[in-house]
């Protein structure tokens, strides 16, 4: 009330909100990334690093580093223990929610617990909307958080949504898929954007992609439907979703309305050039040089549309990436092994299978051995605790494993050992998570007839290591060398937009780059 009479009385208004809060989360880009190709760097990416606050120690400060875990930390400002979103693969399937229109998994963010920035948005501005895009169900979902808002990802060729949030597909987006454009793009090639002498790495390397197509120029299938497959793994698909990002935004109104929107944009190329080629390819380089001109292409079209100082931009990170495997080797890293558990615990539920019936009791996903139906088992004379013993034991006996835990144990642990922290961010006491894996460095996990790729999903600062840059009015520009997380996102954003969150959240204001808040 004083501070408000105090304004008015020296004729300040506070400051006006921006009309668009913008959060672009790029997967699996790596941290070093940026400075690995600066030099090369002159559009959004080099944007944001010059103008904007720059988190250069950011991380995504959990365990299991992968795709649905890191989106949900970003605008809940909290840990994978509290958000539920635990597992990837899992994390938003949802047979109750089939797509709008096509055949693919259905998803929601039904797993999801709590609220996000945007609820707390509408609670201080019930006019607020949201728009998220991304290739990926949960790139487009999970910063969102339960809100039923436009949400859209894409599927063989098409951008769709599922039944959590609509019953038909908008005119705008079905007038988006009828351009076709991945269809149209059957045979052509992506090449080079700078002249060859610019990439100082190795293009031919047989371990790329399953050893096929490792050389540039890369061309799609010539047949339409396939290419609009493939077009998911290469750079156009990125400026295909900022695109539709922008036709959204003009055809929405979004930040014309009074209230402050959010556009959450998610680009997935990044995470399939890595997983194929490795951090360390020159199909990651062109990619992340691509994207860094897409990127001061949209957020050119944004300023122009709104006033660059109407806009608030955050770019960061879902998880980095570990080097790939066979390289890692060759450099003379003996422990870069691929690691697949699946046999021992196959023989294992075998086991219980015919001592208590039933199948699959032990469930293994990226370090985490989840085990349901433990009171079933004990009821059926089944000793649990040595079961989990012995399957403990004949983990650490596996190649590259380089620990063992239990959570309960970690809990109790103080948590200036990373990994220790990062499992305990990770796990909630009621997900039915019995042990926790972690591998040593170099090391990945696999299953049985995976694919030979580049991997994420460990406690390493390979995988948590991620971008964190902040843009837009309020926001001191400059290089900020702390350990920050990717949990203060939410709560800075709360505090610039004047927000107050609606539970306790695990990150803190970066109070350090903004002006003046009180
Ligand atoms: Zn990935």
């Amino acid at each position: 009330m004083l501070r408000t009479l105090l304004l008015l009385l020296s004729g300040v208004g506070p400051a006006p909100r921006p009309k668009l809060m913008v959060v672009i989360t790029v997967d699996q880009l790596r941290r070093d990334y940026l400075d690995r190709y600066r030099t090369q760097l002159n559009g959004g990416l080099a944007m944001l690093v010059k103008q904007g606050a720059d988190f250069t120690e950011a991380y995504q400060d959990h365990a299991v580093t992968e795709t649905a875990p890191g989106h949900a930390t970003i605008l809940s400002g909290r840990w994978p223990a509290h958000t539920g979103i635990i597992r990837n693969n899992v994390g938003v399937q949802d047979s109750t929610a089939p797509l709008v229109g096509l055949t693919g998994p259905g998803a929601s963010p039904a797993r999801f617990r709590g609220t996000a920035l945007f609820d707390w948005l509408q609670a201080a501005e019930p006019k607020a909307r949201a728009l998220s895009v991304s290739r990926k169900d949960r790139g487009a979902i999970l910063p969102i958080g339960r809100a039923r808002q436009q949400v859209y990802w894409y599927q063989s060729g098409f951008f769709t949504t599922s039944r959590y949030y609509a019953d038909s597909l908008p005119l705008w987006v079905r007038q988006f898929n009828g351009r076709r454009i991945p269809f149209r793009a059957a045979g052509t090639v992506w090449t080079l954007l700078l002249p060859e002498r610019a990439y100082p790495e190795p293009d031919s390397e047989p371990y790329e992609n399953g050893g096929r197509d490792v050389t540039f120029p890369h061309r799609l299938p010539a047949d339409s439907a396939l290419a609009a497959i493939a077009y998911a793994g290469i750079p156009a698909m990125d400026s295909l979703t900022l695109a539709f990002a922008l036709e959204g935004v003009r055809t929405l109104g979004l930040g014309g309305r009074g209230a402050t929107d959010l556009l959450a944009v998610s680009l997935s190329t990044t995470d399939a050039v890595g997983h194929a080629y490795g951090p360390d390819s020159r199909e990651i380089h062109d990619q992340v040089v691509r994207l860094d001109r897409y990127l001061g292409w949209f957020l050119q079209q944004l300023f122009v549309r709104y006033g660059k100082e109407n806009v608030l931009v955050v770019l960061t990170a879902d998880h980095g990436v570990t080097p790939f495997p066979e390289r890692s080797r060759a450099l003379g890293h003996s422990g870069a092994v691929r690691v697949v558990p699946d046999s021992m615990l196959d023989s294992v539920n075998a086991a219980l299978d015919r001592r208590a019936g039933g199948a699959a009791w032990l469930q293994f996903d990226t370090g985490l051995l989840l085990l349901t139906g433990r009171a079933t088992l004990v009821a059926r004379g089944v000793d649990v605790d040595s079961v989990l013993a012995d399957v403990a034991a004949r983990l650490r006996a596996l190649a590259g494993v380089a620990r063992v835990d239990r959570p309960a144990d970690l809990a109790r642990r103080d948590t200036t050992d990373a990994v220790v922290r990062r499992w305990v961010h990770q796990v909630p006491p009621d997900a039915g998570v019995e042990l926790v894996v972690t591998l040593k460095p170099y090391a990945v996990w696999s299953y049985a007839g995976g694919p030979a790729i580049a991997m994420h999903g460990q406690p390493s600062d390979w995988d948590a290591h991620v971008p964190l840059l902040l843009f837009g009015r309020g926001v001191k520009r400059g290089a900020y060398g702390g350990r920050v997380n990717t949990v203060d996102i939410a709560p800075t954003l709360a505090r610039l937009l004047d927000l107050t969150p609606a539970e306790p959240l695990d990150g803190r204001v970066l109070a350090e780059a903004l002006e003046g808040k009180p």
